[in-house]
Order: C-alpha cells, then structure tokens, then sequence
C-alpha cells in the first residue's frame, strides 16, 4: 500500500514525448504527481531509493488475452491484471475472444468492473467485430464504444467476408475506433508453423507467410478506401512489413504491432517440438525476424504488444499439430524489447518505451502516458542494468506457458506506482 506521500528520489525519468531523460525526483501526493524537480524535500514522505533506476510512464499492452469469461482456468481478470503489472503495465487492452465473446455493451461493462474490483492494471476491453465472433453481422459496436470498449476485433479469426469487413471499418470510423485485423487469409491458414524449409524437415503442416500479408493487404485497402483506421496484428513476416511500409506511404491510416517472440524467435525453434514455441501467427525465418525488428526501428510498426495468450498445461501438453497456438507474454515483453532495441543500439531508451506507451495510447484513444505534475501517478521503476533469469516461481499468470523460461535476460521492471493503491517492489534491486 501506498502511503499518502511517496518521494522517489534520485532515479533518471524517462519522458518518450520529449526523448529526454532528466535526473529528477518525483513526490507522489494520494496518488498523483504532486512535484517533478531537483531535489525535492518532503521530510514526512516515504522515500524510494531509485538512485540507478529509470522512472517511466506505465506501460500499455494493446493486444492481450485474460480468458475471462469462459476460460479461467487458463487465466481470470484477477490474475492477468497482477501478471501485467508485474511486466510494467498498467494498462491493458484483452481482445474479445471470451465464452461468451465481449460483442456487447453488458460484456464490456462485466471486463472493466471485473477488472476494478481485481485492482490493478486497469483494462480497456476491445470489442467484437461481429455478433459472437461468428463474421456475419456486425456486433453493437456503438453500445460497446459507449461502455468503454477502445477498438473492435475478432482475433482469432480474420473476418473473412469483405462487405462484412467494410461495413466494420465504416462503422468503426463513425465511432473513431480502429479495427484490429487479425490476418489469416482462408484456405491459407490451416498449418501449425511457418510453411519453408523448417516444416518440410519436420513434417508439420506449414502455414505460408501470404496467408498473412494477403489478408492484411485487402484490410488496408478497404481501410483506405473508406477513410477508416486499421490495426495489424502481430505482424511477423518480411512482406507484411514492406505492405504496412508502402501503405503509410499512401497515408492509409494503418497502424501495427509486433510481438517479442516474432522479434526475438524462429521456427529454427521449433526443432524439439515444444509446443510453447506453437504461435499464431508462426514463428518465420530468420530474415522475417529481422525485417520486423527492421519495421520497428524505423516506424512502420508503430508498437509493441505481447498477446499474452495463456493456456493451461493440459492444453499445451500435446503432440504440437494439437496444441493450442500462444504464450505468455507480460512478464518478459519489457526486457526482451530492452535488449533487442536498446541494448543492440539501434533505439534510445526513449523511443523503445514510446512503443511501449505513447504510441499504443495513440491508435487506442487512452489518456496521454506522461510524467507530469497533477496527472495520476502510473509510474515504472526499471533497473537496466540488471540481469535476471526467468523462473516459474516468478510467473504470476494462471498459466506457464512461455519458451522463455531459464532465459537471461537484461533490464527488469523492478517496481512501479499505480495511483493512490498500489506501490510495488517486486525485485529485489
Ligand atoms: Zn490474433
Ligand atoms: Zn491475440
């Protein structure tokens, strides 16, 4: 718990708007941002040592799965808004593909009250495209806006009927929303990894890289041809990123995401049959790996989202043509970044945490990330300098299935505050 007034002193701030980072304290007064300066004195405050540390604005995870309703035995709101907030993020977007699905104004209501009574990462729900995820007729996609649901999408599906589609991105653009596709074009999309040389050696079904870039190119066209905005899935091969590139050439307003383990794996991984390597979209090839860190870098992807996808072990535990596609993803999502971006050189701190806040608070509406004085306290304490290995005993998700157990990794989100409830230290510095 927090108490009334809270001085992290010493810790470098990390502002993505300006790029800057200053060496400045912060005294957080009931839950917000009292004071940003030098040497703030504030005897009666509780003082957080952060000398060494950067301070950023919370992270927001635009494309996540909390399996709740229908599926808690995989993860509850409860237990994925503490496993969010453990990887830094304080906000979280959960795509619709619940039992039921979110396709109503009562579902969108039920995952933000939910997720008020869990208390902590707030969640701002993205709603069905279509009624039941079913890609017939349209969900009550302005009742769902008026609740508080930020996008629609049916992820897990493309919505595969172009009218259908059409009529999403018009009445989406009604109600200033983006659609979030998720690209699988029919009859393309039935294999189990990334259809090349890896799957013939393994004799799995492969699924070839054009059943991802085929369906995003029709989505952003009909985005540009009705004047809507669009937002592509966890983009994970080279010629979906050259198709975003020359679409924001065409000032088509598109925008993507990509997620670590598209930029940090291939289906090289593939080799023992994990099935915590089983994604979808697949791991690709090496050369799509580093065309999508190349799409990073250079702005055509504009964020960075985990779709956190947990699964219980039962579902993962199967021969891999069987196993349900998806990993977690909150608790390692900062720190693979950090080392792929920042550690590599080819980003500031600053701009990598822009993809991280910024940017996902953009293309979703949500209140400007900031560090500014009056504004709610949702604060990161991130040691940059800390290397850490991944165990199981650290995972606070209901579900276990990462590949990225035993993993060094470096940079950690060591703690953070969230308005007048939370502070947490969580590791030890
Ligand atoms: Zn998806
Ligand atoms: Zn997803």
């Amino acid at each position: 718990m927090a108490d009334d007034r809270m001085l992290l002193a010493g810790g470098r701030v990390i502002d993505p708007a300006s790029g800057k980072v200053r060496l400045v304290d912060i005294l957080v007064e009931d839950g917000r941002i009292a004071r940003v300066g030098k040497g703030i004195r504030a005897r009666d405050a509780q003082r957080i040592d952060c000398r060494g540390k950067h301070i950023a604005p919370g992270f927001i995870d635009m494309h996540c799965h909390l399996r709740e309703p229908g599926y808690e035995d995989a993860e509850t709101i409860l237990t994925g808004t503490q496993s969010a907030l453990v990887g830094g993020f304080t906000r979280v977007c959960p795509m619709p593909n619940t039992d039921p699905p979110v396709d109503s104004e009562a579902m969108v209501r039920f995952q933000i009250e939910r997720a008020e009574q869990a208390g902590y990462a707030s969640v701002h729900p993205v709603g069905c495209c279509t009624r039941n995820r079913a890609g017939k007729e349209l969900a009550e996609i302005g009742s769902m806006r008026e609740a508080g649901a930020v996008a629609v999408s049916d992820d897990g599906d493309w919505v595969s009927d172009p009218r259908v589609m059409r009529r999403a991105l018009e009445y989406a653009k009604a109600f200033d929303m983006p659609v979030i596709s998720h690209c699988e074009y029919d009859g393309l999309s039935d294999g189990v990894s990334n259809e090349g040389l890896v799957s013939t050696r393994l004799g799995l079904r492969g699924k070839p890289w054009p059943s991802e870039t085929a369906a995003a190119a029709r989505d952003i066209m009909l985005a540009e041809f009705v004047g809507a905005r669009v937002h592509i899935a966890h983009v994970s091969c080279a010629a979906t990123v050259d198709l975003i590139r020359w679409a924001k050439l065409r000032r088509v307003q598109v925008t993507a995401e990509v997620c670590p383990h598209h930029f940090t794996l291939t289906d090289a991984s593939l080799a023992g049959f994990d099935t915590n390597f089983k994604v979808n979209p697949p791991l690709r090839t090496e050369p799509d790996r580093l065309a999508v860190v190349e799409g990073v870098v250079d702005g055509t992807i504009d964020v960075i989202a985990t779709d956190h996808a947990p699964h219980t072990s039962i579902a993962k535990e199967v021969e891999f043509d069987k196993a349900r596609p998806g990993i977690i993803g909150f608790e390692t999502a900062f720190s693979l970044g950090y080392e792929q971006f920042v550690l590599s050189g080819l980003m500031s701190p600053a701009r990598y945490i822009e993809k991280l806040t910024l940017a996902p608070a953009r293309i979703m509406g949500l209140r400007t990330p900031s560090v500014a004085e009056g504004t709610e306290a949702e604060l990161v304490i991130l040691d940059l300098k800390a290397q850490w290995t991944f165990s199981s005993a650290q995972i606070m998700s209901k579900s276990h299935n990462t590949p990225f157990l035993e993993r060094t990794m470096q940079g950690l989100v060591v703690g953070g505050v969230l308005g007048e409830e939370h502070f947490w230290l969580l590791h030890a510095a």
